[in-house]
């Protein structure tokens, strides 16, 4: 039986837009499967201002606009729907599972992205993009000289709390216990930090503010005590979520559910890959994405040649 497909592309973000663009320019029958709509966090993405060749900074939606118009017109093909599972992923036809059919191909992608927890507190929706940040690499400049809080007590707050301290005038730590969770070295760093401060058990409640935020309101979980404090940004670090469950039992995962790759992006079944944000050790960020995309497609166009 005759694959369908060459490659079968699973989500539309950066990373399988990108991997999309190689695979059909190389003449690979190719099929991108997304659930929403392409572009994924781009979708959700104000202002870039770190992806190369726009010095005056993108709009997310437009580049993921321009992303999937230069995708498609190389002849990939896009189909909305959920992929729900995969199988036969030893043999030389794989099979997609989705919502409504069954696809085959003899090469799959996966680049179906992730997701920054959220609070789920009042006003965080609302002043998201302005102040309210989950990626200090990305918006920290717009916050330089002035004062922002970073909620969380892992590696990555106490790792992007450190990357802040370098712009903006000081960064509260606002934790919910009275000790941190992060490794020792990045522990003594924020406390050796003159920029860093803590607030110990502490919540946030509310995200307050006019056009712009302008407080977090915040409890002392000993004293019950609720207070406004006042901030330019929130920068949010409660875990990011790779989207792979439908991937449980199936390849090699780490234990927050990224897909383990080499550095080809090849994952530990041959035929199969994974790019982005999904990936294990991903820098989650654009340009890293679309540098996997690409990396997966050259590597499975080559796997599939020889
Ligand atoms: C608010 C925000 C601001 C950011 N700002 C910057 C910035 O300034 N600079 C920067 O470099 N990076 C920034 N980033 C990070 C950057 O956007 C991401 O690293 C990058 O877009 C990840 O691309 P991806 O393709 O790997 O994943 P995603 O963008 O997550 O795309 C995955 C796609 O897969 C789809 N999908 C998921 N599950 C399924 C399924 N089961 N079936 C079918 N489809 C599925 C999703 O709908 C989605 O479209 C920001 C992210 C956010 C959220």
């Amino acid at each position: 039986m005759e694959a369908e497909y060459d490659v079968i592309i699973l989500g539309a973000g950066a990373a399988g837009l990108s991997a999309g663009l190689y695979t059909a320019r190389a003449m690979m029958n190719t099929l991108i499967l997304e659930s929403l709509g392409p572009g994924g966090q781009l979708l959700i993405t104000d202002e870039i201002e770190n992806y190369p060749g726009f010095r005056n900074g993108v709009k997310g939606p437009e580049l993921s606009q321009e992303m999937e118009e230069q995708t498609t017109r190389f002849g990939a093909k896009l189909e909305y729907t959920e992929v729900e599972g995969l199988d036969d992923l030893d043999k030389p036809l794989k099979v997609v599972h989705t919502y409504d059919r069954d696809y085959t191909a003899r090469a799959i992608i996966i680049a179906t992205g992730g997701a920054h927890n959220k609070l789920g507190v009042p006003g965080e929706e609302a002043y998201a993009g302005k102040g309210v940040s989950y990626c200090a690499v990305c918006d920290g400049n717009f916050f330089r000289g002035q004062d922002v809080v970073v909620v969380g007590g892992g590696d990555s707050a106490l790792d992007e709390g450190h990357y802040l301290s370098g712009i903006v005038n000081s960064v509260t730590i606002i934790h919910r216990r009275d000790e941190l969770r992060g490794t020792k070295l990045l522990q003594d760093r924020a406390f050796n930090n003159p920029k860093v401060k803590f607030l110990w058990s502490h919540v946030v409640e509310e995200f307050v503010g006019n056009d712009i935020l302008e407080v977090a309101r915040v409890k002392d979980l000993k004293s019950e005590k609720v207070y406004d404090y006042p901030t330019a940004g929130a920068f949010i670090y409660v875990g990011f979520h790779p989207c792979t469950e439908y991937l449980q039992g199936t390849m090699e995962l780490d234990p927050l559910g990224h897909v383990y790759t080499d550095i080809h992006m090849r994952t530990n079944i041959p035929g199969v890959y994974a790019c982005g944000d999904a990936r294990a050790d991903s820098t989650r960020q654009l340009g890293a994405a679309v540098g996997d995309g690409i990396t997966a497609a050259l590597a499975a166009y080559h796997d599939l040649s020889s």
